[in-house]
């Protein structure tokens, strides 16, 4: 004999279950998001959220833009993949667009953040052996996010990291963020690159300090050392350029781009400067690396961002979140307000960061997504398109959220 469940109860219990049939990495709220579109996005529930995240500030236009959903249909019912071995139209045009946004000669195209890191190390070694007598030693930083494959987790600068998945890949060395002597120390005759995010995402918005990136730029040059800068976050207007070098006034001679470019889907890219295209045949590849599908989304996406009326505007955006989010600061005691362009973070005088997420998911009837990437800070990344009205609706929740939280 069985008892009729509540409705209640039956979705406690669903919720309960969200996780069965998942291997465990993460633990996720109690929701299933079913829709979005720009800013906005909707649970089984039927509750609606502001989300200031955005896919991890991969949804550059926002959740589903019909941009991204027309290059989609148009190519998916040409051509999806005729194989990496190949060329296809979007990846030319793609790898063309890129080459002429900046001081890049070259593109090489593959599906994840970590992937294309990847990419850019064996890029650097190859050089290495080719150029530098076999020097392979890559310098990252302190704090860094680099990815999860094993090296990449090797390379990053999270605490523990380095050790986790035992044996890890060897030939990483440490510096220390904003430390030029840091670096100075660090380098051997094995170093070849310097890898670093110019703003650190993951870490919690760490801006690096101009002054230091021009002296690393001069001491990489002097010594015969790649400058690697990882982009995935940065990248395609985030940072209210095309790329976040050019808020630094320098030039890298690597460049990874991810998670902003794709929109919403996978594509990556490692872009590098013709003197370092030294790959042989066979070195690098991936089934999926360059595929029409994911090429004309990032054609689209590219075209749409990196134009100066689409950057103006982010900019303009930017600076309309900075001033709501100092409002926050004076009102609540905060420590401080940081960012580049639509990358910002709140600082907060205690690690309550995480309370404050979930109590801004909690609001009714009209919920605020955001991310903590530390205990104590509060991450924002929305569409590159967030339009001021909702900068505003989005203060005024995280306000009600800080409040509940705070007393
Ligand atoms: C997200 C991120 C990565 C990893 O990208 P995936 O696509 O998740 O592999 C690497 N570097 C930075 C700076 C990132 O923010």
């Amino acid at each position: 004999m069985t008892t009729p469940l509540s409705q209640d109860s039956a979705t406690a219990l669903a919720d309960a279950d969200l996780d069965r049939d998942l291997i465990t990495v993460t633990t996720r709220p109690d929701t299933v998001f079913v829709d979005g579109q720009g800013s906005w996005l909707t649970d089984e529930g039927g509750k609606r959220y502001l989300d200031l995240v955005q896919g991890w500030a991969v949804n550059s236009l926002g959740h589903s833009p019909p941009l991204i959903a027309e290059a989609l249909a148009r190519q998916s019912w040409r051509l999806l993949n005729p194989s990496p071995a190949f060329h296809n139209r979007p990846m030319l045009d793609l790898a063309r667009r890129l080459v002429s946004l900046g001081c890049f000669d070259r593109v090489w195209f593959g599906s994840s953040g970590a992937e294309v890191n990847e990419a850019a190390v064996k890029l650097a070694r190859r050089w290495g052996q080719r150029m530098r007598h076999g020097a392979h030693e890559v310098i990252s930083f302190d704090g860094a996010f680099h990815g999860r494959t094993l090296a990449m987790m090797r390379a990053s600068g999270k605490l523990g990291w380095d050790s986790v998945f035992a044996p890890m890949p060897a030939g990483f060395a440490r510096a220390r963020f904003n430390d030029i002597s840091s670096v100075e120390r660090a380098i051997t005759p094995a170093s070849v690159a310097v890898m670093i995010e110019l703003v650190q995402g993951e870490a919690g918005v760490n801006l690096a300090d101009p002054g230091f990136v021009r002296e690393l730029r001069a001491l990489t040059t002097e010594r015969q050392l790649l400058l690697i800068a990882d982009e995935v976050q940065t990248g395609i207007g985030r940072c209210g350029r095309a790329f976040a070098h050019e808020l630094f006034g320098i030039e890298p001679d690597l460049m990874t781009l991810a998670k902003g470019i794709g929109g919403g889907v996978p594509l990556a890219a490692l872009l590098c400067k013709e003197s370092f295209n030294c790959f042989a045949p066979g070195d690098q590849g991936g089934t999926y690396g360059g595929n029409p599908l994911m090429a004309s989304v990032g054609l689209a996406v590219v075209n749409t961002v990196c134009q100066d009326g689409f950057l103006a505007q982010v900019r303009l955006r930017a600076g309309h979140l900075a001033r709501g989010l100092q409002a926050l600061v004076q009102d609540h005691g905060l420590v401080a307000e940081r960012g580049a362009g639509l990358l910002r973070a709140l600082v907060l005088p205690t690690d309550t960061a995480p309370q404050v997420v979930a109590a801004a998911q909690a609001l009714s009837p009209v919920g605020l997504l955001i991310n903590a990437p530390r205990p104590n800070v509060l991450r924002f990344m929305p569409a590159l398109t967030i339009s001021d009205d909702e900068i505003d609706q989005g203060m005024k929740l995280l306000h009600e959220a800080l409040q509940v939280t705070m007393t």
